[in-house]
């Protein structure tokens, strides 16, 4: 081992908080030090969170999958009339809720595409239908894109949009529609989103109103390693002012129906060992945020198993109903019985805990 890899990862243990060079270095390691690295993480998990394998039961709901605007990784959205293009109405809204409420979910999740008709309002009825079919159950709602775009559509402040929807019964956004917080390679993936300084702007105002967030990554398409660790330097100086995020989600892409991969713009997704390092030099780098999730959705079962090795604690959703990785091309992505889960964690000799979306235990 390289003696500055080594004194790193030594210096982590002892408490050094690793510079945006440092965690370049760690996830620039493609021989056999990736497995110390992932020790490192592993122990960093069992120091801040212990071994409890994490994961919430909840349903997705995505409203609808027609957008006005058109990522390149986007393998979800239609034009208005395309085949297969769909829109819920309240009703159907609120039927799903209500199927969520039996299937004794603890969070009802629900993201879509940018529709056309919808403004400010439709994402406030939106989430006053699930509240009123599903009462009790937490809201895991929208993301700083669909924020601006309600803002934007009835001539109101980002700020007062969040205001309405935590009125309306939202418990905590998504961090989604970060992807990569530098604005070239926004530019190249998803030109029509908001820009890094707002969706940092949108997502530190739900902070500040009392209204928690996940942070996510979407990486391995046509962003650098550089751009990656500048992605994590920006979630961990949001985390040091405002404390918001419940937990990192690294999102591995999900290449095969995608525009940019079809174009040629973009890689067939990250590697099984930039996975892994990029679940274990996430646990060494944010050292403010307690949890790493590995996402099955992403990484299949097997991939994310290991990945529970090198500094994962959580496994994110039971999800009944996933439209968007699968959209995307993705195989496994509807529902994941807590017995798998169960399985995976034991074959480590970890407990498996449902949790809250807040991470109380349930
Ligand atoms: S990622 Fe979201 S905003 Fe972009 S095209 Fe897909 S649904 Fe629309």
């Amino acid at each position: 081992m390289s003696d500055r890899i080594r004194e790193l990862l030594r210096d982590t243990r002892e408490g050094y908080r690793i510079t945006e060079e440092d965690a370049r270095a760690l996830m620039e390691v493609q021989d056999r030090r990736v497995w110390e690295i992932a020790a490192a993480a592993d122990e960093a998990r069992a120091r801040v969170c212990g071994d409890a394998v994490t994961y919430v039961r909840n349903q997705n709901i995505s409203v609808t999958n027609v957008c006005v605007n058109a990522c390149g990784f986007c393998g979800f959205s239609k034009k208005p009339g395309d085949e297969g293009s769909y829109r819920f109405g309240k009703e159907e809204i609120a039927a799903k809720s209500a199927l969520a409420l039996q299937r004794e979910v603890d969070e009802i999740c629900t993201v879509s595409g940018l529709h056309p008709e919808f403004d400010g309002s439709s994402y406030i009825e939106i989430i006053s239908t699930i509240r009123e079919s599903a009462p009790g159950v937490h809201i895991h709602a929208s993301n700083p894109m669909e924020v601006a775009y309600g803002a934007r559509k009835s001539g109101i402040s980002t700020k007062e949009q969040l205001e309405a929807m935590k009125e309306a019964g939202l418990g905590s956004m998504c961090g989604t529609a970060a992807e990569i917080l530098v604005d070239p390679v926004r530019k190249v993936i998803c030109p029509g989103k908001i820009t890094t300084d707002e969706w940092v702007r949108i997502i530190t105002e739900a902070h500040g109103l009392g209204i928690p967030t996940t942070a996510t990554i979407m990486y391995g398409h046509c962003e650098s390693v550089s751009d990656r660790v500048k992605h994590l330097g920006i979630l961990r100086a949001i985390q040091d002012e405002t404390r918001g995020f419940t937990e990192f989600v690294p999102l591995s892409f999900i290449h095969m129906n995608t525009p940019i991969y079809r174009k040629g713009i973009a890689r067939a997704g990250a590697t099984g060992r930039e996975d892994l390092l990029m679940i274990a030099v996430s646990r060494l780098f944010l050292d403010n945020l307690p949890h790493i999730q590995v996402s099955w959705v992403k990484l299949g079962l097997k991939m994310t198993q290991v990945c529970l090795l090198a500094g994962g604690d959580d496994l994110g959703g039971t999800l009944f109903e996933e439209s968007i990785s699968k959209g995307a091309g993705a195989q496994h992505t509807d529902y994941l019985d807590p017995a798998e889960m169960e399985r995976i964690a034991a074959d480590l000799g970890r407990p498996l805990r449902r949790r809250t979306t807040l991470y109380r235990m349930v």
